[in-house]
């Protein structure tokens, strides 16, 4: 029998995979840790062969060898950079997207799936204030999104000058110091350039600041977009939306926010008010991916007026026009991509089945989470607190800690199997930063953390 008939063998092995994967879902995630190459070497080999190990054989590989040589970034103590803590119902659903060979790359293939995943991204426009007209796609992550985004600002921008003669020596694109390292990698890729705009004492991007880049580029630069960064990566602030969406529109510039890590406090309704502004968007990322609960690998890239985002992105082919002559909704015509899965519809099917007052309720978990930690911190008199955290990002120093020292206690507690926390620098000094986006974790989880620095 040919690999492609299910055989007794499949049957078999799909009964082993179902109930490995029911139990990973089932059980308290294990923390584990990076292996050496060598030593998967010596564990694994070459699994590659003419003759193929057999079903057994090669989940007996993944098991015992590979799936303990990665970190579960759904552990209630993986709190470095930012972690992904996808819900039971989500994961499951991942399983069914697999087994459906489903492609939503456009409505013609994949009408049952978009609608599905456009209601989600449905949810995300309204916390946002966004208007009815608009919308977008899932994208792999919010680098994609970002990119995806500025590439039709540009266009935007492109299209009102007409005349190409008219067409600046270079464009620019206005980010903060604390807009992530993806915006500049855009840039970068773009052939663009970034003007920096300095933030002010509350680590927030204010409007005034944007003025002043803009009015300082250098002689034949135009800035065609400004990035609002809501929450930042390293500490979680809210630019000034509302200040930074007026020197937008005063300058014709496109308004690009960047919620990736952050966008999901629009569901909490203690977090929501700062983010006020954000309805006045040009366009926004949001990753489920981080603080909506579903799996990797889900970024939501949403639209205030998707037609524009259309003329810079569909592809033109022979094969494409049977595509492209129909006016159906193809979320293939909204980012840099093509042939896509359904990226959307585990976090779709989680929404559906939980509702959306779960999903605010356990994003106000883990802010109260976060808020208690920041006032035991505060009450730890080895430790100082960088600031109140806007979101859940805690960012605090152990005093009189080095660099080196920082870093040994990571390793230690990684090694342990205890916690991931990874040092960060905040005003060019090493401090630590816990990112809780898992409603699982709780103050003793913190608690243990902070006993551990003592
Ligand atoms: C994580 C992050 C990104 C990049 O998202 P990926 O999904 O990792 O590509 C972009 N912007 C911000 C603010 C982020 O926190």
């Amino acid at each position: 029998m040919g690999m492609h008939d299910y055989d007794e063998s499949t049957d078999e092995l799909a009964r082993s995979v179902f109930e490995y994967a029911l139990d990973r879902i089932r059980m308290e995630p294990p923390m584990d840790g990076p292996v050496g190459v060598e030593q998967l070497t010596e564990a694994v080999g070459q699994t590659i062969t003419a003759e193929g190990l057999g079903g057994t054989a090669a989940l007996a590989t993944f098991t015992d060898h590979l799936a303990p040589a990665c970190i579960s970034v759904d552990h209630p103590r993986y709190m470095a950079w930012v972690p992904c803590a996808p819900t039971d119902t989500a994961v499951l659903f991942d399983l069914i997207v697999g087994a459906s060979a489903l492609s939503a790359t456009w409505w013609f293939d994949g009408s049952g799936a978009i609608y599905a995943e456009n209601q989600a991204l449905r949810w995300i426009s309204d916390l946002a204030g966004m208007p009815e007209q608009a919308g977008g796609c899932f994208v792999p992550g919010g680098t994609m999104g970002n990119l995806s985004a500025l590439v039709a600002a540009r266009d935007t921008a492109i299209r009102r000058r007409g005349d190409p003669d008219k067409r600046p020596a270079r464009w620019a694109v206005v980010a903060s110091e604390g807009a992530h390292s993806s915006v500049s990698s855009a840039a970068r890729v773009m052939d663009v350039d970034v003007l920096l705009a300095p933030t002010d004492s509350d680590r927030r991007l204010r409007g005034g600041a944007v003025a002043e880049a803009i009015a300082a580029r250098p002689e034949g630069t135009e800035a065609f977009a400004v990035v609002g960064t809501s929450g930042t990566t390293n500490l979680g602030t809210v630019d000034a939306l509302d200040e930074i969406a007026s020197v937008a529109a005063a300058n014709s510039l496109w308004f690009h926010v960047d919620g990736a890590y952050g966008g999901a406090g629009l569901a909490a309704p203690s977090t929501r008010h700062v983010f006020e502004g954000i309805e006045h968007c040009d366009s926004l990322i949001v990753d489920p991916h981080k603080w909506l609960f579903a799996p990797y690998d889900c970024a939501a890239l949403i639209y205030r007026d998707p037609a524009v985002a259309r003329l810079a992105h569909t592809q033109q082919a022979g094969y494409l026009d049977s595509i492209n002559e129909r006016s159906d909704w193809n979320p293939s015509d909204y980012a840099h991509h093509l042939s896509r899965r359904p990226r959307g519809l585990p976090f779709w099917f989680s929404l559906a089945v939980h509702g959306t007052r779960s999903y605010s309720e356990a994003v106000e978990k883990t802010l109260t989470v976060t808020r208690e930690g920041a006032a035991l911190v505060e009450s730890t008199p080895y430790l100082e607190l960088i600031m109140e955290p806007t979101l859940s990002i805690l960012a605090f120093r152990r005093n009189g800690w080095t660099a080196e020292e920082y870093g040994a206690w990571s390793d230690s507690l990684l090694e342990e199997g205890s916690a991931l926390v990874v040092p960060t620098t905040v005003d060019g000094a090493p401090a630590l930063r816990l990112c809780i986006v898992n409603p699982r974790t709780e103050i003793d989880d913190l608690a243990a953390i902070v006993e551990s620095l003592a």
